[in-house]
């Protein structure tokens, strides 16, 4: 889908039986690997980072689908993993944060690096990053480790547009971008994003259900994905069938590379329910 189409409201346009056709697809118990992001998606967005909560019920939801037989969850974020885990109902729902780059799987605090590179961020970068946070009020630094982001409110002075500028001519060549999303500016190595984690485990688990190494593995797995910022839209454009791209809307905004739209977190929680119902029917019927 280009970028000029608007796509269609999820819950409108998506037949119950499309959801089935999935679960059924090819493989049986394990057929779907669900992937969300957290911020604006599970939780309604907040310009505080550590005050954003999950919409109620739909962590619970989440780890749910999770203890289903036939799907596989995995929360994908920006935010470092054990962050966000800590928001979540349970720790047997496997994260992966730094877009990725980390993934604490069920019930695990062994910190996995599924991205190829070892990111180090060029020291004059770092104190610059870290000057600008102390110049502006309202400018907060979060502090990553391998990845550094500048989260603003709308009241400060602070122009995201110059400090980008600012911050890629330092970045010039050095591997690494300059990304801005809600009240968020990051940088990140070129060679990552969510996009690649989420190719990566649908092959991993499509190896594991076939036997097969992951880099033999052709087919992709199955699978939905929800998220409504900027670095989701990576994951929106690299994404492969069988399966789905959902985007949550920001403002009014529509303009987006996913297959569908949802309204908010609440039409999500929605969402995840005739998810679980499907796949409960999909059990049933195969037992
Ligand atoms: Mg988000």
């Amino acid at each position: 889908m280009s970028k000029a189409d608007t796509p269609p409201h999820l819950l409108e346009k998506l037949r119950t039986e499309a959801l089935s056709e999935l679960l059924n697809y090819r493989r049986f118990p394990l057929s779907l690997y669900l992937f969300t992001d957290y911020d604006g998606t599970l939780a309604p967005f907040r310009a505080d980072p550590s005050r954003a909560y999950p919409l109620p019920g739909a962590d619970r939801l989440l780890l749910e689908l999770n203890n289903l037989e036939n799907i596989i969850v995995t929360v994908i974020t920006g935010r470092k993993p054990e962050e966000v885990r800590k928001f979540l109902a349970s720790r047997e729902i496997p994260v992966a944060g730094l877009h990725g780059l980390i993934y604490l799987a069920s019930d695990s605090d062994k910190r996995e690096f599924l991205g190829k590179a070892d990111p180090t961020l060029p020291l004059e970068v770092k104190k610059r990053i870290r000057q600008i946070a102390e110049e502006y009020s309202g400018v907060k630094l979060e502090n990553k480790g391998e990845l550094l982001t500048l989260h603003w409110t709308p009241e400060s002075f602070f122009s995201p547009d110059k400090t980008r500028e600012e911050l890629e001519e330092m970045l010039a060549g050095a591997g690494w971008e300059v990304l801005q999303g809600r009240q968020v500016l990051e940088v990140r190595p070129v060679t990552w994003h969510k996009g690649k984690a989420v190719d990566f485990l649908r092959r991993r688990q499509a190896g594991r259900n076939s036997g097969q190494e992951v880099a033999a593995v052709q087919q992709e797995f199955p699978a939905i994905y929800l998220g409504d910022d900027t670095t989701d839209e990576d994951v929106f454009q690299s994404f492969t069938r069988p399966g789905f791209t959902v985007y949550i809307k920001n403002e009014d905004d529509l303009e987006t590379a996913a297959d569908y739209y949802l309204e908010d977190p609440s039409e999500v929680r929605k969402f995840l329910k005739q998810i679980q119902q499907a796949a409960e029917q999909a059990i049933n019927f195969h037992n």
